[in-house]
């Protein structure tokens, strides 16, 4: 079974438009000519993706623009109405929105998002035919303590509740254990290959085996140009949910070009 190793960018809270450009801009001048080996996503803040779909999908976008895909980092799961502050999923269709990071651990602690909330904005987001980015991750109190794999399968079971097996076919998840977010401990390929093995051995339960061998899972958690090869070389890996480093264009596209195996 091969699975195209998908690359996305989750910039959190920074760069507005003009920074965005400035990535863009850069980002493409770096990759003229090339072809990659994967998919590569950029998802930036809500008010920057209007700036962000005109860069890739305006009539002079160029013909390296369309391999950049584009993410939102989050989407309401209501369709509209008196919801101060969401952003619903038709909202984001009308910038060229395929992709939505959901479950991202930073919304499920600071936010409070819960396994059902996650499990109706996915739904929701499948109903607009966007393909979820599901993170899931355990803590490290939780690892310690011998809870990884009850909550690993806790927060899939709960995400995934009523998916079809046709829609879990357009989900990628994003193993992200919470304790290398933003933290510069990265997971040891060995820790992330056995989590990637038993997320997929899950989905194999719920899903069976098929569906388990073609789902895609990233790893996330201080990704970086140094250890993206080693992680992207597992066999249960199929590429990164990339924060801090993917700020900068330079080490996001080294990152993508030493995990995807794609020349320098
Ligand atoms: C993330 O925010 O999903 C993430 C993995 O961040 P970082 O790469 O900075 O750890």
């Amino acid at each position: 079974m091969t699975r195209k190793p998908i690359f996305a960018a989750n910039w959190k809270m920074n760069k507005g438009a003009s920074e965005t450009e400035d990535f863009i801009k850069s980002f493409l001048s770096k990759i003229q000519g090339e072809n990659f080996p994967c998919e590569i996503v950029v998802a930036p803040p809500f008010i920057s993706l209007p700036k962000l779909a005109d860069l890739l999908h305006n009539a002079n976008a160029g013909q390296n623009a369309h391999a950049i895909q584009i993410a939102a980092q989050n989407c309401s799961q209501f369709d509209s109405g008196a919801y101060t502050g969401e952003v619903s999923v038709l909202m984001l269709r009308e910038f060229f929105v395929h992709f939505v990071i959901l479950g991202h651990s930073e919304r499920r602690a600071i936010f409070g998002e819960t396994d059902a909330m996650i499990n109706a904005k996915i739904k929701k987001a499948r109903e607009a035919n966007l393909k979820p980015i599901f993170c899931i991750g355990e803590t490290l109190a939780e690892r310690e303590s011998g809870k990884l794999e009850d909550v690993l399968r806790t927060q899939i079971t709960g995400g995934l509740e009523g998916v079809s097996e046709k829609d879990l076919g357009e989900i990628v998840i994003a193993y992200e254990p919470v304790w290398a977010i933003g933290t510069g401990v990265t997971a040891s390929s060995q820790q992330a290959q056995d989590a990637h093995a038993f997320v997929r051995s899950v989905i194999a339960d719920l899903y069976g085996a098929d569906a388990a061998a073609k789902i895609r899972i990233q790893y996330g958690g201080s990704v970086k140009p140094g250890n993206a090869a080693e992680l992207m070389a597992c066999p249960d890996i199929d590429g990164a949910l990339i924060g801090g480093a993917a700020l900068e264009s330079q080490s996001f596209l080294e990152i993508i070009r030493h995990g995807s195996g794609s020349p320098e």
